[in-house]
């Protein structure tokens, strides 16, 4: 993977959030993962010629020539490279680097006295890249790219080494896309010019109101206004959404981004509500449901007719389990046939289970605070399960109620002091969303026979 370059970096990331936010995804994510593993096949088909020399990507310098199989045998142990192109892996570290590549171990102590240079060239990280140029190991120059914007420049000068960092900010470009779902999101986003990535805010936008696994369907529509982030000319990627319109089974639901005093950014509904709800309906990564909410359910471990109050979720062992709502933890170790359990309590009288987990996050304890979406245990099969899922309850004043139907509470709206100024940055996003929305529309009514 890491040889594929950008393209996949870019699509590497958006796995990587989705892996860190499952609750958005559901069944898009084998969509990502599966996109991940063909951009790459199709960057590295297509990728510069290179020639790949243990973990050392190396671009044949001008004057190289194809080696017949008879000089290779030839003992000739001449370094040929000029240039080399790094890419990090695991466990890589500079002076090893350094040593397969034959070059001076006494440039890189050198770069490595220089001010603030030690600091950004030993932090590696698998997929970083290096760029460097040498003579017969004597280093000449050295590149590294330290953030989307950001690269250290090392070259050789009369008196040692010369280090700059070259500063090359974002450009962020506002635009829009709308379109109707034929198959799934993600296809009608690609093929209106939006990326996986777009897909994905947009999902997660209105997540709380939306399943968008199980109830987004042919028909459904969105548009969409979001910020787009380019460099010297060229598309870097898709950045924050500005509003967002999806019409899911005939019902609208509208959000617009606001800045909060503190620099969070939140989605509101145009009449001020928070988009967010108090509880997230799924607290486990890529849940499937393999168990609903059924009063009269036989039991599969006990075989007898047990009423199953909460929702299983099957997914691997391991798999994080996020609070489902901002709460304490009221309980936490063995329970009965729940196995490793932990009971959060929440405000409205509403507390939270969760069962069978193979392990609690470090250092978790009764009486701790956790933020809605915190990771408090992997998912495991202690207690009375026959294979790995996560038992989630939910309960208001003792009651089992069913998670995937209780009306959630919502999360706050727009602070009073804040509404003025709400109501004239939402106008403005609210009059281009309906001209997105209008425009699509109509493109619709034309298309149609
Ligand atoms: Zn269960």
């Amino acid at each position: 993977m890491e040889h594929a370059g950008q393209a996949s970096g870019a699509l590497s990331s958006v796995a990587a959030e989705a892996v860190a936010n499952p609750s958005r995804f559901g069944v898009f994510a084998s969509f990502v993962v599966a996109g991940v593993a063909i951009a790459s096949a199709i960057s590295q088909g297509f990728s510069q010629p290179t020639i790949e020399v243990g973990e050392i990507l190396v671009q044949p310098a001008a004057e190289m020539h194809v080696v017949a199989a008879a000089e290779v045998a030839a003992p000739e142990p001449v370094s040929p490279f000029e240039s080399a192109e790094i890419v990090i892996r695991r466990n890589d570290t500079l002076d090893a680097i350094f040593r397969q590549m034959e070059l001076s171990l006494a440039d890189l102590a050198e770069l490595r006295r220089l001010p603030d240079v030690r600091k950004s060239l030993d932090r590696l990280r698998p997929g970083d890249m290096i760029m460097l140029t040498h003579l017969n190991g004597e280093l000449k120059s050295l590149t590294r790219t330290l953030s989307d914007t950001a690269t250290l420049s090392v070259t050789r000068a009369p008196e040692g080494f010369d280090a700059n960092v070259i500063e090359n900010p974002l450009e962020i470009q506002e635009t829009s896309l709308s379109g109707t779902i034929d198959s799934s999101l993600f296809a009608t986003v690609n093929s209106a010019g939006g990326s996986d990535a777009l897909a994905v805010t947009l999902a997660d936008v209105f997540k709380y109101d939306i399943d968008f696994v199980n109830e987004v369907q042919p028909g459904d529509r969105f548009a969409v206004a979001y910020e787009q982030q380019w460099q010297d000319g060229d598309f870097v990627r898709d950045g924050e959404i500005l509003a967002a319109e999806f019409v899911n089974k005939g019902k609208t639901f509208r959000a617009v981004r606001y800045i909060m005093p503190d620099g969070s950014a939140e989605y509101f509904t145009p009449d001020g509500q928070s988009v967010r709800k108090a509880f997230l309906r799924f607290p486990v990564a890529f849940g499937r449901v393999s168990s609903g909410f059924n009063l009269a359910r036989r039991h599969p471990v006990l075989k007898t007719v047990r009423a199953h109050k909460g929702i299983d979720f099957a997914a691997p062992v391991g798999t994080p389990i996020k609070a489902a709502g901002t709460g304490r933890v009221s309980f936490r170790g063995v329970k009965g046939g729940y196995g490793n359990a932990v009971i959060l309590t929440h405000s409205g009288s509403v507390t939270t289970l969760y069962g069978h987990m193979s392990r609690f996050v470090r250092g978790l304890k009764v009486g701790d605070k956790v933020k809605q979406g915190e990771v408090i245990g992997y998912v495991g099969m202690t207690g009375l399960a026959t294979g790995p899922h996560l038992h989630y309850e939910y309960r208001v004043g003792g009651v089992h109620r069913n998670p995937a139907k209780v009306p959630l509470p919502k999360a706050e709206s727009i602070p009073a002091d804040l509404r003025a100024d709400f109501e004239i940055k939402s106008a403005a996003l609210l009059a281009r969303l309906d001209t997105i929305s209008a425009a699509s529309q109509t493109r619709v009514a034309l298309a149609s026979p």
